[in-house]
């Protein structure tokens, strides 16, 4: 709090060094070139495991192409918002394709996920509802819940009981279920065909956000929905494209009427700047290298295989997850610092997870697995972590 005669920049300072203090300080390295397998900070080359590019997109030379061409017919900027003229062809196509893809009748491209997690909740729930969150659901999503001023739950990780009675309780006009379908810092993957029977039987919605799953999971990385073969007219699904897609933005796929209605009242659809026409006409390209190179998701399996096997009898220290997140829990947030330090001196990356991003006594390394990895590439990482003592 701001005291009489205290300046902020005081107060401030005050704050950030408790946060160096708990070893919770966050600073930032710039990248010198493209993200990937191998980065390059300040002139130093190292072996990332540090980015959601898991299929290896990001800097993909047929994306950067498309890119190119896009620039030269739309331009660099949308200009205006998607209601107001900013809306383009690309930003259609690119809709009509990714609905097509996951299997729902619409869908609707938002800037960022943590836009569209905040859209739709926002327009959905009000204060005669009630959400229902799983407790290790992204940020964005408490945010969003936060936000649209309903009543709000969270209940115990993938605890269907404690859910199920909550939902029980619950006389709210509407009631929203959210949860990430794959965690993001733990990596393991929500039961959503069991979260959907208990939607069903309190009459209640399913907001999926399926950041991590879109591109891994399910036929030819459908994501999610494709994963368990779920098609639910209860089922609100969010996939984002700054990961596995390897670009920038997200999409809400739904019904028609749901499109719709988020198009009329989503207010981080409307009161914002369309895209950048050119990365949509990126994403069209980069779903179609999803859609046909199976080959990458059978590379992220492998290595998740050869981690496994790289840490031997250190490998009981790895969260159980069958995804491109690889979580090796240390514990203390001193250790995890301590690990992830030493492993950048030898020129691999991997981020330490802390609280509050993660549950106090459980900070981590975030291992994070892409199809440009080399099987020797997680063969160093393992036979790195196994030197290490923590
Ligand atoms: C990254 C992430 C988001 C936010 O998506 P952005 O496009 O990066 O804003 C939302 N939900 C989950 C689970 C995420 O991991």
């Amino acid at each position: 709090m701001l005291k009489p005669g205290q300046p902020l920049d005081k107060v401030l300072a005050d704050e950030l060094a408790q946060l160096r203090e708990a070893g919770l300080y966050r600073s930032r390295v710039a990248l010198d070139g493209s993200q990937g397998a191998r980065v390059s900070i300040a002139g130093r080359a190292y072996l990332s495991f540090a980015s959601n590019d898991y299929l290896g997109l990001a800097a993909d030379p047929r994306l950067v192409e498309a890119v190119r061409a896009a620039a030269l017919h739309y331009g660099v900027g949308a200009g205006a918002s998607h209601l107001l003229h900013g809306h383009s062809a690309a930003h259609d196509a690119l809709e009509r394709a990714l609905a097509e893809f996951v299997g729902c009748p619409r869908a609707l491209v938002f800037s960022t996920g943590y836009m569209a997690n905040l859209g739709v909740v926002t327009a959905l729930c009000g204060r005669d509802d009630e959400i229902f969150a799983d407790k290790l659901n992204h940020a964005s999503l408490n945010d969003a819940m936060v936000l649209s001023r309903a009543r709000f739950r969270r209940y115990p990780h993938l605890d269907l009981d404690a859910l199920d009675h909550a939902l029980g309780r619950s006389t709210a006009r509407r009631k929203l279920v959210a949860t990430d379908a794959v965690f993001s810092m733990d990596g393991n993957v929500a039961p959503l065909p069991d979260i959907l029977q208990l939607c069903e039987k309190h009459d209640a919605y399913l907001l999926i956000d399926d950041a991590h799953g879109f591109g891994v999971l399910g036929l030819h990385g459908a994501g999610a929905l494709s994963h368990f073969g779920l098609r639910s007219e209860r089922v609100l699904y969010m996939g984002t494209l700054g990961k596995a897609a390897g670009v920038y933005g997200a999409f809400v796929a739904g019904d028609e009427a749901l499109i719709d209605y988020l198009v009329n009242r989503a207010r981080t659809y409307i009161y914002t700047t369309a895209t950048p026409p050119m990365l949509a006409a990126a994403l069209l390209e980069s779903l179609s290298i999803i859609r046909s190179e199976d080959w990458r998701r059978e590379r992220l399996r492998e290595l998740v295989r050869t981690l496994m096997a790289g840490l031997g009898s250190k490998s009981t220290m790895m969260l159980p997850s069958q995804t491109a997140i690889q979580p090796f829990v240390l514990g203390t947030t001193a250790r995890a610092v301590n690990v992830s330090e030493r492993l950048a001196e030898a020129g691999v990356l991997v981020p330490a997870v802390r609280p509050p991003t993660v549950p106090r006594g459980s900070a981590r390394l975030r291992i994070s697995l892409s199809a440009a990895h080399e099987t020797a590439d997680v063969q160093r990482l393992a036979r790195a972590l196994c030197e290490i003592q923590p």
